[in-house]
């Protein structure tokens, strides 16, 4: 199984307090990040410039994250694409037998609990995941709109409003009908 690509190796930052080190991180293949309606999908690159600081408890994490989601305009369905800029600071903690095993490798957990206050390293691995994740999504609409003003779509023949003329209407308009057609044309 290939490795997580939120996995970040600190061994190049001494652990001595008041040492600093700077990454720059491409994500490449991961899980999408975000909600149906919009996120960052598996294959987009998240670029991620990190500083890390040891201090006396652990590793400091300083980062900027740089992505794109893409998702759908909710009164359109035009694809919305959103350029992400966020930062996070975030405390690993060292393993507190850190000393005491130095040698011992144990494995990385495969997730962990989201919403944990204090962020614990395995090793010399920081897992960026959920702070990226938490970033990220709070730069997400929950809403989506191609343009503030999105005027949508007819809601009789499923035609955008921005496409159509100003006295654009239905001659025989028949709410049934035009009901069921609002119907099909979303399951299509
Ligand atoms: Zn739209
Ligand atoms: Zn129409």
């Amino acid at each position: 199984m290939a490795s997580n690509p939120f996995h970040f190796d600190t061994h190049d930052l001494p652990r001595r307090a008041g040492e600093m080190r700077e990454f720059t991180l491409e994500i490449d293949d991961h899980e999408p990040l975000g909600f149906d309606i919009i996120s960052i999908a598996k294959d987009e690159p998240i670029y991620v410039d990190l500083k890390l600081e040891a201090v006396a408890e652990g590793v400091l994490a300083t980062a900027t994250i740089e992505t794109t989601a893409v998702g759908e305009c909710i009164r359109c369905l035009d694809p919305v694409e959103l350029p992400i800029d966020q930062s996070f600071q975030e405390l690993f903690e060292y393993e507190i037998d850190y000393r005491q095993k130095k040698s011992s490798k144990k494995p990385i957990p495969e997730s962990d609990e989201e919403g944990e206050e204090v962020r614990q390293m395995v090793g010399d691995i920081i897992d960026l995941e959920p702070s990226i994740r938490d970033a990220v999504i709070l730069d997400l609409p929950i809403h989506p709109l191609c343009d503030p003003d999105c005027p949508g779509l007819c809601p009789e023949c499923g035609i955008k409003w921005s496409l159509l003329p100003e006295d654009h209407a239905h001659a025989t308009p028949d709410i049934r009908w035009a009901g069921l057609d609002g119907w099909k044309s979303k399951d299509a």
